[in-house]
């Protein structure tokens, strides 16, 4: 098999709204980068902020981290992407910081931000804070990235179940965040690493689809073969059953492999076959009756 036909076919849709709120304090992100290979498919460059703060700090803030990530990918293409992720990291939350700092009367400013590198089949994706990343596989939906927050944490030490956690009061506790503090944690961001597979999909969110949908909502919007329509369909449930926060969500769809492709085209085409095979033998049927019809008629005329 040449190199192109093992390249899995990518395509990616994104929505951001308002929601339940005036003002949109998520940026997202979505870039192309140059295929690794002459010849191969686009990379991409995906990313979800959730920023907080008052006097539109969260506005300013996820864009900051947007922007910081936009900008060291477009300048080069760096060899090791989890080094590059970190240091985008910690760019970015010493230049939330600093700009925090200089409005000393506002609430302090920060955001959360999830992003996937993707490069052909590999995807490394980088997380700070409660936004998420989950992967879509034979129909079953896992959570890639661990959320920094206190819920997550109790629930991680067997304290508190997944359900109390939902529920939970301190839920938007956050302990870890981008510009919320001088210095990042060293052992920040998380990374993950995985392979994509055919028919996979990616999905980084925000926390304002958390209290509204449930994972058989996400299987369900995110199967069809559309990434923006899927993108667009989880944004507007979310509104429709009345999230109170902003909701943002990029999808990820990889293509079906090309024997499934190839096994759908055979059955389509035996499909048509079958169909002319009784085309075909429903005009000698119907030649048959009307002869039977006439040689009747006949008879019965001449009795
Ligand atoms: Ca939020």
């Amino acid at each position: 098999m040449s190199a192109a036909a093992q390249d899995l076919q990518l395509t990616v849709g994104s929505m951001t709204h308002t929601g339940g709120r005036e003002n949109n304090e998520d940026s997202i992100l979505v870039e192309t980068l140059p295929p690794i290979t002459p010849g191969s498919g686009p990379g991409y460059l995906l990313a979800v902020a959730d920023g907080m703060g008052g006097y539109e700090g969260g506005e300013i803030a996820s864009k900051l981290a947007i922007d910081l990530v936009r900008d060291l990918f477009a300048r080069d293409q760096p060899a090791d992407i989890a080094l590059a992720l970190k240091q985008a990291y910690r760019r970015a939350n010493d230049a939330i910081y600093s700009q925090g700092a200089g409005t000393a009367d506002a609430p302090p400013m920060g955001t959360t931000l999830v992003t996937a590198v993707v490069r052909g089949k590999y995807v490394t994706i980088a997380n700070v804070g409660d936004s998420r990343a989950y992967l879509m596989r034979a129909n079953q939906l896992t959570q890639v990235t661990q959320d920094h927050s206190l819920v997550a944490e109790q629930v991680q030490q067997g304290q508190i179940s997944e359900d109390q956690a939902r529920k939970s009061r301190q839920r938007n506790v956050l302990t870890q965040a981008l510009g919320t503090k001088e210095t990042l944690d060293k052992r920040m961001p998380s990374i993950y690493e995985l392979a994509l597979l055919p028919e996979d999909r990616l999905l980084l969110c925000t926390d304002g689809f958390f209290d509204v949908l449930t994972h058989d909502d996400y299987l369900q919007l995110m199967s069809g073969d559309d990434p923006s329509e899927a993108a667009a369909q989880l944004t507007s449930l979310a509104v429709k059953r009345r999230t109170t926060d902003n909701v943002s969500a990029i999808v990820l769809a990889v293509g079906a492999s090309l024997t499934t492709v190839q096994r759908q085209q055979i059955s389509a085409e035996l499909a048509e076959q079958r169909g002319n095979a009784m085309g075909a033998m429903l005009i000698p049927a119907l030649v048959l009756i009307v002869v039977i019809i006439a040689i009747v008629a006949g008879i019965y005329f001449y009795m």
